[in-house]
């Protein structure tokens, strides 16, 4: 018998036991989201014994004739879902995408301005521990001390000064949108090119919910687990211009063999992504987002040094502001995982707790929202918070009122 279950016990124990902690718990992770059935089947097939270094109708090896299929419906369907000129689906991850992004179009040494890792970037923005950070001269932007959204002057003056050959627009932790013409036109100005890195809100912009990048920039990368709710994966998306460099750059550049089976679940999801249930939950996501940054900046909420950074959200995200609380991020954190909420903490701008510590909460909703999450249910989940986040809980209540949530909405009743 060579199932999982009688082959290797210990494994499908670990898996069991997971799929039933993201059944009795609620994923609040921001970057997180619940892959559809259909995607799971796609990347568990035969797909993943396939090398098919190359690409479609280019390949190194024999016997592509079905991959090539996959991989191309993947190609097409990204470019039209988001209005690309060309589309590179192979990126084993978001970090593979802008890394090959990097090795296509920039030399070692070269300068690039991202947003601060501290602010919301992401570490392959520049962060110095990060390959972009050891191989690039990497300057960084803030986002304002008194709204909390990216200073786009500062960005000016900056590239004024440094003069890079490169802008990278996009975050890991921001609850807005991003101005994508005041980019362009400060690249511009400055000779340099503009990546846009979407991985965290590219549902929103398949849903039509936030503005698209693929107009204003030269290259634009996303992850397509996070809203976009597929596989563990990374995608590249590019003017024509700019397609053989960056083919040549991920493969032979970066990577070997290309996972097929993974690129198969991005095709799947990217169809899914074209229709009107997606768009739909992706309506919910913000919504609840929404709800919960007005929840949590109401008096009862403020009063004990709760707060929502930049005063709300228009994204799939909240960033609790605990600088005047006496919690700390980490407490929190414990607090929410205590009663069956899972996020994590997140340091906000100039915070003054360490980065083990942090004085601020990334909470996010698209996990939710695929569960089937209403705006009925997004405020209960917001009042079980604001009331978690009090000096004086109640905890075995709390739990019981994320357990009715958990029952309401079964996660893969199929599995
Ligand atoms: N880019 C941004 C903006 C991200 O938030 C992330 C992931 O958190 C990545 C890239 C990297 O994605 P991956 O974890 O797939 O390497």
């Amino acid at each position: 018998d060579q199932t999982l279950d009688k082959l290797d016990p210990e494994v499908a124990a670990a898996v069991g036991a997971e799929l039933a902690r993201q059944r009795d718990t609620l994923e609040m992770i921001a970057s997180e989201n619940f892959a559809p059935q259909a995607v799971l089947e796609a990347q568990g097939t035969v797909l993943t014994n396939k090398y098919a270094e190359g690409y479609p109708g280019r390949r190194y090896y024999g016997g592509c004739e079905h991959v090539d299929v996959v991989e191309q419906l993947a190609i097409d369907r990204a470019k039209a879902l988001f209005g690309a000129e060309h589309a590179n689906v192979q990126p084993h991850s978001g970090a593979q995408a802008n890394t090959a992004v990097y090795f296509a179009l920039l030399k070692p040494g070269d300068t690039i301005l991202g947003l601060d890792l501290a602010h919301g970037g992401h570490l392959t923005h520049g962060m110095k521990l990060n390959y972009s950070g050891k191989i690039l001269n990497a300057v960084a932007y803030h986002v304002r001390e008194e709204d909390g959204t990216v200073d786009y002057d500062e960005v000016e003056k900056l590239a004024r000064e440094h003069q890079p050959k490169m802008l990278v627009a996009g975050w890991s932790a921001y609850p807005r949108q991003l101005d994508f013409a005041r980019f362009r036109q400060i690249a511009d100005e400055v000779g340099a090119l503009l990546l846009v890195d979407m991985a965290h809100f590219a549902g929103l912009v398949a849903a039509g919910l936030h503005p698209n990048p693929v107009p204003y920039a030269d290259v634009v990368t996303t992850t397509t687990h996070k809203t976009l709710g597929g596989p563990r994966g990374g995608l590249i998306l590019a003017k024509e211009e700019y397609g053989k460099k960056i083919n040549s750059a991920v493969f032979p550049g970066m990577q070997g063999g290309p996972l097929e089976h993974v690129i198969a679940g991005k095709a799947v999801a990217l169809k899914m992504a074209a229709g009107e249930e997606f768009a739909d939950r992706q309506r919910r996501t913000v919504a609840g987002a929404r709800i919960l940054a007005d929840r949590l900046t109401r008096p009862d909420c403020t009063q004990t040094g709760v707060n929502v950074l930049s005063g709300g959200t228009d994204v799939h995200l909240v960033l609790v502001d605990l600088v005047n609380s006496q919690l700390n991020g980490q407490e929190a954190e414990d607090r929410l995982h205590e009663i069956g909420i899972t996020v994590n903490r997140n340091a906000v701008p100039n915070d003054p707790r360490p980065p083990m510590v942090t004085s601020g909460l990334r909470v996010g909703t698209p996990a939710l929202a695929t569960r089937g999450f209403d705006e009925a249910d997004f405020t209960e989940v917001a009042d079980i918070i604001a009331e978690a986040l009090k000096p004086e809980y109640d905890a075995a209540a709390l739990g019981e009122r994320v357990q009715a949530l958990v029952r309401k909405h079964p996660l893969y009743p199929g599995i």
